[in-house]
């Protein structure tokens, strides 16, 4: 029996939202990226924002990105894809929360996420997975639901999983934190058939970000 190897990579869905009071429909309202940029250029120095949009009307939010900085300073091809309103752009600065944390803006519920990678379920012929979990953007996510989730099992099972040494370097404590980063475990395939836990019906439970 050979070992495993697969990577799970936690991606959200959408965009990340902010939440302001809109002038027009005079409540705080999610406002999410409108899928544009705007580039301001003045003699030698440019301005960028990221136009966010108001979820129920047409009021629109600037985020800045740059502010007054000098022209030949900007990266030619970034300033490029401001210009053509790249969407992976759009996406990257949605989730720059230090960004959005200098526009002081106040942060909507996180989005929904799903985990692209193989089922463990698939590894039968493997004695051993290494998973490896990565981020596409930098949210947080709590160990627990992302386990829950992408071995469809409820938290006692895996909790389970860890007391019986089929689930490999992580802790009982640790599984409720969030994981904001890169993260290495090992799968005990052949101590989790063992251990036979019927997995749970669901298998996208409601998920606790
Ligand atoms: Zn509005």
């Amino acid at each position: 029996m050979t070992n495993g190897h697969v990577t799970w990579l936690v991606s959200p869905l959408g965009y990340q939202s902010i939440t302001k009071r809109c002038p027009s429909c005079e409540v705080k309202k999610l406002f999410f990226p409108a899928g544009t940029f705007r580039v301001n250029a003045q003699k030698k120095t440019l301005d960028v924002w990221n136009i966010y949009k108001c979820e129920k009307c047409d009021y629109t939010w600037n985020i800045d990105i740059f502010s007054r900085v000098k022209t030949g300073k900007l990266d030619p091809e970034l300033h490029q894809r401001f210009i053509h309103n790249d969407l992976e752009e759009v996406r990257r600065y949605a989730y720059d929360y230090p960004l959005l944390k200098r526009n002081q803006a106040e942060l909507g519920p996180l989005p929904d996420y799903e985990i692209k990678g193989p089922s463990p379920y698939a590894f039968n012929d493997s004695r051993i997975l290494h998973i490896t979990i990565e981020f596409e953007q930098a949210i947080a996510v709590r160990f627990i639901s992302l386990l829950t989730r992408k071995l469809c099992l409820n938290r006692r099972q895996v909790v389970q999983l860890i007391e019986q040494r089929a689930l490999l370097d992580v802790t009982v404590l640790e599984i409720n934190r969030k994981l904001k980063g890169r993260r290495s475990l090992r799968l005990d395939l052949q101590r989790l058939h063992a251990l036979d836990i019927p997995l749970t019906t669901s298998s996208a439970p409601a998920v606790t970000i």
